[in-house]
C-alpha cells in the first residue's frame, strides 16, 4: 500500500470548534520538544499558569491545563468534587449539561436535573425550587455557553443561588473562555472548565482548569480516593504545583503546551476585553447579513451567545446538500444542529481567531450565494454591504 504524508485540505473552521488556528500558534507547535521537566519547559509552565489565571479572571492557585480534551476538564471536575453518595443539581439545557448528568453517575452520585428546553438558558428560578426540594445537595452544575444551542446562562445568578443553598459549582466554560465575558472570581464560580480549540483558538487536545480552595477542600476532604487515577487532582498537583520540585505523573504534552502558552500570549496582547469586543463585533455584523439573506437567528437576544450563532434552516432546504456545497466550493465549515435541533438548526462559529471580519464577509457571500442557487435566501450584495457597514463602525 502506497503511502504519503498527510495533508489536510485548506478549510475555513465555522463551526462549534476547533475554530481556525492563528498560524503563529501552528508554528509554536514546531518548536523543539524538550524534557517536561527542563528548566526552561517548567518556567513556561509557571507563565502559562498565569495566563491562564488572567483569562480565566481569577486568583485561584489551582489553574492549570489538563493533559486532554475539554471533555476531561469535564471528567476532572466531576470525579474529584463528587464523592459517592453525593446528591448533584445538573441544569441541563442542551448536550453538555447531559454528559454532566452522565458524569455524576459514573462518579458514584445521584443526580437531580433541572431541565430547560435546547435553545434557552437555564432558569434561576427553578434552580432554586429544586434546591429547596433537595437541602441535601452537594453541587450544583451547569454549562455558561451550550455550544449545542447558542445559548448563554447567567453564571453570577446561578452562582448566588447554589451558594445560598450551602453547594458548590462546577461550570462549563469550554466556549466561553476568551469569547465572552466570563469572571471566575468576581462571579464566585468554584470549579471550571475549558478547552483549547474554541476561543482560545488552539489545537484540539487540552483542557484549561480553575478550582478555589473551597472547591479544594472538598477534594482533600475526600473519605475514598478519586475513582481515577490520571485525573485525581491530588496526584496532578504534584507535578504542577507551584513551589518545591516537580514530581513525574504523566509526560506533559510539550508541544501542544508551547501552543496553548502563545495562544494566551496573543489573547494577552490582544487584552481580554478587546478580545470580547471583536467577538461581539463580528456576531452583530454576521446578524445583520443573515438577516438580509431572510435568515433567522433561533435564540432570543438576550440570550444569544457571539462565539456560536444557532441559524434557524428555512424550510424546503437540504441541510446536509447545503453544508456540502458550503465545504465543497468554499472550503467553508459550518455545524449541524444535534439531537432535537438536528435539521433545524445552522451553527456558525465565530471562536478565536476565526471571529474576524474575513469569515463574516465569506460566511455570508457563501450562504448568499448557495441559498440563491436553490431558489431561497435574498440579497448577496445587499446583505454584505449591511455586515460590511457593522465591521466598519467603531
Ligand atoms: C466542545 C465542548 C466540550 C467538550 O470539549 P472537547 O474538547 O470536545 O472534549 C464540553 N463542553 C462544551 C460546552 C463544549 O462546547
Amino acid at each position: 500500500m502506497p503511502v504519503s504524508s498527510f495533508q489536510p485540505p485548506v478549510r475555513t473552521l465555522m463551526g462549534p470548534g476547533p475554530a481556525d488556528v492563528h498560524p503563529r500558534i501552528l508554528s509554536a507547535l514546531a518548536r523543539p520538544t524538550i524534557g517536561h521537566l527542563d528548566p526552561a519547559f517548567v518556567a513556561m509552565m509557571d507563565e502559562l499558569k498565569q495566563l491562564l489565571r488572567d483569562a480565566f479572571r481569577t486568583r485561584n492557585a489551582l489553574t492549570m491545563p489538563i493533559s486532554a480534551p475539554g471533555s476531561a476538564g469535564m471528567e476532572t471536575c466531576f470525579v474529584n468534587l463528587v464523592e459517592p453518595g453525593d446528591k448533584v443539581v445538573v441544569c441541563i439545557n442542551g448536550v453538555f449539561g447531559g454528559r454532566m448528568k452522565e458524569n455524576v453517575i459514573r462518579a458514584g452520585g445521584t443526580p437531580v436535573c433541572v431541565e430547560d428546553a435546547w435553545g434557552d438558558a437555564v432558569d434561576p428560578d427553578k434552580l432554586d425550587e429544586t434546591l429547596k426540594l433537595h437541602p441535601d445537595a452537594k453541587l450544583v452544575a451547569f454549562v455558561h455557553a451550550e455550544t449545542s444551542t447558542g445559548v448563554a446562562s447567567d453564571v453570577p445568578t446561578l452562582v448566588d443561588i447554589a451558594h445560598r443553598h450551602d453547594c458548590l459549582t462546577i461550570v462549563d466554560a469550554v466556549t466561553s473562555l476568551g469569547g465572552s465575558p466570563l469572571e471566575v472570581d468576581a462571579w464566585g464560580a468554584d470549579a471550571v472548565y475549558a478547552g483549547s480549540q474554541k476561543c482560545l483558538s488552539c489545537t484540539p487536545g487540552l483542557a484549561p482548569l480553575t478550582m478555589n480552595e473551597r472547591a479544594l477542600e472538598k477534594v482533600r476532604a475526600r473519605q475514598e480516593p478519586v475513582r481515577s487515577w490520571f485525573l485525581d487532582l491530588n496526584l496532578v498537583l504534584g507535578y504542577w504545583s507551584g513551589s518545591g520540585k516537580r514530581a513525574y505523573h504523566h509526560t506533559a504534552p510539550v508541544n501542544a503546551l508551547y501552543a496553548l502558552h502563545e495562544s494566551l500570549v496573543m489573547l494577552h496582547e490582544e487584552g481580554i476585553e478587546q478580545a470580547w469586543a471583536r467577538h461581539r463585533r463580528n456576531h452583530l455584523a454576521l446578524k445583520a447579513g443573515l438577516e438580509a439573506l431572510g435568515l433567522e437567528l433561533m435564540v432570543k437576544e438576550a440570550d444569544r451567545l457571539p462565539q456560536l450563532n444557532a441559524v434557524t434552516i428555512p424550510g424546503g432546504i437540504d441541510d446536509a446538500l447545503l453544508r456540502k456545497q458550503l465545504l465543497d466550493l468554499y472550503g467553508l465549515e459550518i455545524g449541524a444542529g444535534l439531537g432535537p435541533l438536528a435539521g433545524r438548526i445552522w451553527r456558525i462559529g465565530l471562536m478565536g481567531y476565526s471571529s474576524r471580519a474575513q469569515n463574516v464577509l465569506l460566511c455570508i457571500g457563501a450562504l448568499g450565494t448557495a441559498l440563491k442557487a436553490l431558489g431561497a435566501g435574498g440579497d448577496t450584495g445587499e446583505a454584505l454591504s449591511r455586515a460590511q457597514s457593522v465591521l466598519s463602525e467603531v
